[in-house]
């Protein structure tokens, strides 16, 4: 079978590999659908985790099981994160499922952008879904990417009329705009620089967009807001510098969400004071457990978010390298997805 390999950043291979064998507790599926994530196209992170198959966003059709497999059958349409909980250490007790060390651990095999994968039995116990009829492969593969949308708002404790910023429009940038509707903000700002993606995240409900090139996005907001300022901003770059944006925006009580990580030896500096009289809250919210792919399939099966609003760009695994480079740039595109027959 074809998988897609990451060497480095611009350096994927397609290589040929034998077809992962299953043990009497796991399946193997025929991926379908595979998205590719902009966090696998950041330059530190490949760097950890070179060379690995990329892709971790993914639907499916099982083609095999295991003999002691019984919530599964051949021909089941599947979505399947790649990583799954213990669900009985104390972080699984207590919903914290991403510090979960078997979490950690946990991965599908070979990798998502892969022609089929090893479902090992902890991801097919923990965290696989059936796909209802009315779901498509492509909305399959955005549950993951969705789940962690679903989590960070949970985690930011989104009310109805709060006013959300979402810094950053690629496609986690407009799920997120889409979401923060859903959940009844008031007034949603998208802040970006490509006129592409503003103008989808116009599409997607925003009720205002700013280009951060050409405009004082600090004042706009502060007019929009009536000097409020935003009970949430969304950080979408993982970087000081768009934190440090993110700060500017966010109001007194207010929240700043970090939703991509930053580079290991990255510092912040911050000002406790201001921190503490204008109680701000810096949350962090990394990947998604079970309980938010359930909540993500939901909203998608219900037609809140539907893969043909936010899936630009298809490929054929031949061409990741094509449908990576092009998530890297962040111009005129949202979520490239590869595509299997
Ligand atoms: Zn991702
Ligand atoms: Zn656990």
């Amino acid at each position: 079978m074809k998988v897609a390999k990451l060497y480095d950043f611009g350096d994927i291979r397609i290589e040929e590999v034998e077809i992962p064998s299953i043990s009497d507790d796991e399946i193997l599926v025929k991926v379908k659908a595979s998205g590719i994530c902009s966090s696998d196209t950041m330059k530190w992170y490949i760097r950890k985790k070179a060379p690995l198959v990329i892709g971790h966003e993914l639907s499916g059709i099982v083609v095999d099981i295991g003999k002691n497999v019984k919530e599964f059958k051949i021909g089941d349409r599947v979505f399947i994160h790649h990583h799954a909980p213990c669900m009985s250490c104390r972080y699984c007790q207590r919903g914290n499922f991403v510090m979960c060390e078997t979490w950690r651990k946990s991965k599908i095999i070979p990798g998502g952008v892969a022609e089929y994968v090893k479902v090992p039995e902890v991801n097919l116990k923990n965290d696989t879904l059936k796909l209802p009829d009315n779901i498509s492969f492509e909305d399959g593969a955005l549950i993951e990417p969705v789940a962690c949308s679903v989590k960070a708002f949970k985690k930011a404790l989104i009310r109805p009329g709060d006013y959300v910023v979402a810094l950053g429009l690629g496609f986690m940038g407009q799920v997120n705009v889409k979401l923060a509707k859903f959940y009844g903000a008031e007034i949603v700002i998208g802040i970006d620089k490509v006129k592409f993606r503003l103008d989808r995240a116009i599409e997607n409900g925003a009720d205002y967009v700013l280009n951060f090139e050409t405009e004082n996005v600090k004042e706009k907001i502060a007019q929009i807001t009536n000097q409020y300022m935003a009970d949430i901003v969304i950080v979408g770059p993982g970087t000081i510098e768009a934190i440090n944006f993110g700060l500017e925006l966010v109001a007194k009580g207010g929240k700043l969400l970090l939703f991509t990580p930053t580079p290991e030896d990255a510092k912040l500096e911050i000002k406790p004071f201001d921190i503490y009289f204008n109680e701000i809250s810096i949350i962090p919210s990394y990947s998604a457990g079970p309980d938010d792919t359930r909540e993500a399939l939901r909203l998608i099966s219900e037609g809140v978010i539907k893969a043909e609003n936010f899936i630009t760009h298809r490929f054929r695994i031949e061409n990741t390298l094509d449908a990576f480079m092009m998530t890297a740039n962040a111009g005129d595109s949202l979520k490239c997805m590869i595509i299997f027959d």
